[in-house]
């Protein structure tokens, strides 16, 4: 099928061309038609599958037609992160560059006045995360009203970072007249629930998660132990040929670690998480875009959508607590058809995690060894460890070996929904504690849009990130790991950071450097 087929204008399909692009992916084709029509959608679709061109370009020539006045959007694009919500602003202005359509970009860390400015000159495209938007429309510098086209993307990670509160009273502030574009990457009960009270007579588009992007990627596993974790990092970096590399960990602090670390080492490495300021966010993607940071250390904030081309690894510090994410962290490699690989380092306790990634992928990871470590097992869960193995060999040879020594049986691949029935049984509360810390914000439910005159300017308060990035953890994890956080963890600090020896300068003898047991 062809982008002329569609039913797009010819200065859209002018854009796409320009682009680069010359066949639709399968979600475009599916909704592309559909949106034109006007009809609501439903959409089950990852990011990676092109999901944002299929919303972005029928909007574009919808809204061509007409203009939006002062505060009041004439669509809005609700996006869990402010990477993910820059990235469709991004992909507006590729794709709208032959309209002259406004668009506004809502998102924390960035100043007020500035959003407000280009919500005053009439916003034809409102782009926005859940907690920025409510504050601008509390300060009532925004009016809903003329909504006509209203896009929930990634709702299931709205869901995991607790917005849908936010995204409900959004939603109840818009007119009832108006066409919804749901799309989720999976579709649990709570999310379909929420899906049929926002969209009306949808039509349900469902494309499989990118499977051709995991083909694209060759993953590998090691277990080690955690203070050997960076040793065994620095290790497969240098024995890789690495254009580009994230490195995921679970916890913000290690991030910093870790970075710090890395660059002591000699490394061209940055960091990205939740606690940097949006302008610092912003300005080490860019670099990492550009090549002039070789290896980012990243929480899960860059875990989901970010579209970084060509990037030839990544890392997991630390096996993700939830299996998603996994699937999501990997995915940053291997993307338009290109060879990826991705370097899983699992401490020997993480079995159950690596078990619950393996039950979602449907496969097992193959095992590496690092050149010159210690492979180990991993613990059964009784506690006591399997055996070990040392192996000195290079990954390429090593995976049948060392999987023996883990003999666990091949799984059978299950579908991704039926993988995270947790998500289904949490109840609301305890899914998200950080909520009954904010008492101001359970005041505002009741609060109604007033006119801008009788309001007090509010501070805005600061956007909230992402559960996976707060240090706790996420519902999915398998339950035989829930109390791992609450154990005490070794420092990643010491060992190999280490001050050198005094009196030896740079100069240290090898016996000295190793570590002690
Ligand atoms: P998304 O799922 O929207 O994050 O898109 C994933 C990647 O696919 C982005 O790099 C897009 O630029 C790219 N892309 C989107 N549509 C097409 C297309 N029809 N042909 C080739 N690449 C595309």
């Amino acid at each position: 099928m062809s982008f002329e087929s569609l039913g797009l204008s010819a200065p859209v399909l002018q854009a796409v061309a320009d682009k680069g692009y010359t066949t639709p992916t399968l979600i475009q084709e599916k909704a592309i038609p559909i949106v034109l029509m006007g009809r609501d959608v439903l959409g089950c679709a990852q990011t990676g599958t092109g999901k944002t061109a299929s919303f972005v370009l029928p909007m574009i020539d919808i809204l061509s037609e007409g203009r939006a006045k002062a505060r009041m959007p004439r669509s809005l694009i609700l996006e869990p992160t402010r990477e993910l919500a820059a990235q469709v602003a991004e992909n507006f202005e590729i794709y709208g560059k032959n309209h002259k359509l406004n668009m506004a970009l809502l998102i924390g860390g960035v100043s007020f006045p500035d959003q407000e400015r280009a919500l005053e000159r009439g916003a034809d495209v409102l782009i926005a995360t859940p907690g920025r938007l409510l504050d601008h429309f509390e300060r009532g510098g925004i009016l809903l009203n003329d909504v006509k086209i209203l896009v929930i993307d990634e709702a299931d990670r709205m869901l995991d970072m607790g917005f849908i509160p936010d995204v409900e009273r959004i939603v109840a502030t818009l007119p009832p007249l108006r066409q919804t574009l749901f799309f989720s990457a999976t579709m649990p009960p709570e999310i379909k629930r929420l899906a049929d009270r926002f969209l009306s007579n949808p039509k349900e588009v469902t494309v499989s998660a990118p499977a051709s992007a995991s083909a694209t990627i060759v993953q590998g596993l090691t277990v080690v132990q955690e203070d050997d974790k960076r040793e065994a990092l620095r290790a497969l970096i240098k024995e890789q040929d690495i254009k580009n590399a994230i490195v995921f960990c679970n916890r913000k602090k290690d991030v910093a670690i870790l970075q710090t670390s890395l660059k002591k080492h000699g490394f061209n490495a940055g960091a990205l998480h939740g606690d940097m300021s949006q302008p610092a966010r912003m300005e080490t993607l860019d670099k990492f875009k550009q090549g002039e940071i070789q290896i980012l250390v990243a929480s899960d904030v860059a875990a989901r959508g970010l579209d970084i081309v060509a990037m030839s690894h990544v890392f997991n510090f630390d096996v993700p607590f939830s299996p998603e994410d996994y699937v999501h962290r990997i995915g940053r490699t291997g993307r338009a058809g290109l060879t990826g690989h991705s370097f899983t380092l699992a401490s020997p306790d993480e079995g159950p995690l690596v078990d619950a990634i393996e039950k979602l992928i449907g496969t097992t990871i193959p095992r590496v060894e690092v050149p010159g470590m210690e492979t180990l097992a991993f613990e059964p869960s009784d506690g006591r460890r399997r055996g070990r193995s040392r192996g000195r060999s290079s990954s390429s040879s090593s995976s049948s070996r060392s999987r023996s020594s883990s003999s666990r049986p091949p799984r059978e691949p299950r579908p991704e929904v039926e993988a995270r029935p947790e998500r289904e049984a949490r109840p609301e509360v305890e899914a998200r504690p950080e909520r009954a810390a904010r008492p101001e914000r359970e005041a505002r439910t009741e609060r109604q849009p007033q006119p801008r005159a009788e309001r007090s300017p509010r501070e805005p308060r600061p956007e909230r990130e992402p559960r996976s990035d707060r240090d706790t953890r996420s519902s999915a994890a398998p339950s035989s790991s829930r109390s791992r956080s609450d154990r005490p963890r070794p420092d990643r600090r010491d060992r190999d950071d280490t001050p050198a020896p005094m009196g030896l300068g740079d100069h240290v003898p090898a016996f000295l450097a190793r570590p002690t047991r």
